[in-house]
């Protein structure tokens, strides 16, 4: 997958992105990611890429003719072109699935109050937010969707470190993990975790698995019970949860 950035700070993804799983998948080929400097592109003599908003009002805005030719440059037309931006819809699994599935996508990177509209209307196919507050640019959530959605191409994960398990996957948040010492300071490991039954092991991951949304993410919870193709062991758990909730 090819996977190219504008951005007014290139060098912000050095360190990130050049590291861990997402470095190893760039030495191993599956992916490419190029970081262009939006400033390049600019026909300005010193460079500019921002002007004052039209209407007034506090800020700049990145001006639509450096994004214009860096996106012609990059036959932005061919691939899918995705705008970071507050405004857009929140990123989630089922959206990084999907982008993991793309064989090159192009992440703009705004800045100040944002980009000019223009941009958006005549390249942009998603505006995808990171969740409901603002950051200073849109580096960060580029990053955050980079690496969501790269873990996710077959072969980024080796078999120890597959997504199948993590939160989210099955609808629900992760159990706890737990690791040498079994006793810490005196703070023991869950005795069933040792016992070496993995039947058992299962079902109580299944549980904690279920305690944990319920506490904490009630709307992932809601809708996971609600589904209808829970497996016995499944429906054991949630029964018995709802037993201890209602003594
Ligand atoms: N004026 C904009 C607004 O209220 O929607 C916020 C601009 S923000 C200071 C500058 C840039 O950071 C945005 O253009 C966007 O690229 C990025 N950004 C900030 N928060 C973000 C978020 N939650 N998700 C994705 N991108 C974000």
């Amino acid at each position: 997958m090819k996977i190219e950035v504008l951005s007014l700070f290139p060098r912000m993804f050095e360190v990130p992105l050049g590291e861990s799983i997402i470095g190893r998948a760039k030495d191993n080929n599956i992916i490419t990611i190029d970081v262009l400097d939006i400033r390049n592109f600019s026909d300005s003599k010193h460079k500019k890429v921002d002007d004052y908003p039209y209407g007034g009002g506090a800020g700049m805005v990145l001006q639509a003719q450096p994004l214009f030719k860096a996106l012609e440059s990059m036959n932005a037309k061919e691939c899918r072109v995705i705008h970071m931006s507050p405004r857009g819809r929140t990123l989630d699994k089922g959206l990084s699935m999907e982008l993991s599935k793309e064989n090159k996508i192009i992440i703009i990177c705004g800045h100040y109050e944002g980009i000019d509209q223009r941009v958006i209307d005549y390249w942009v196919n998603d505006e995808i937010s990171i969740g409901d507050y603002v950051l200073t640019g849109g580096e960060l959530p580029a990053m955050v969707l980079i690496d969501s959605l790269v873990r996710l191409i077959p072969g980024v994960l080796s078999q120890e470190e597959s997504f199948i398990e993590d939160s989210f996957f099955s609808g629900l948040l992760e159990y706890p993990h737990y690791t040498r010492p079994s006793d810490y300071k005196g703070i023991k490991v869950p005795e069933i975790l040792l016992s070496g039954n993995h039947k058992k092991i299962e079902q109580w991951r299944k549980k904690q698995s279920l305690e944990i949304t319920k506490k904490n993410r009630p709307d992932l919870f809601d809708k996971y019970i609600k589904r209808k193709d829970l497996s016995k062991d499944e429906l054991k758990s949630l029964q018995n949860i709802f037993d201890t909730t209602d003594e």
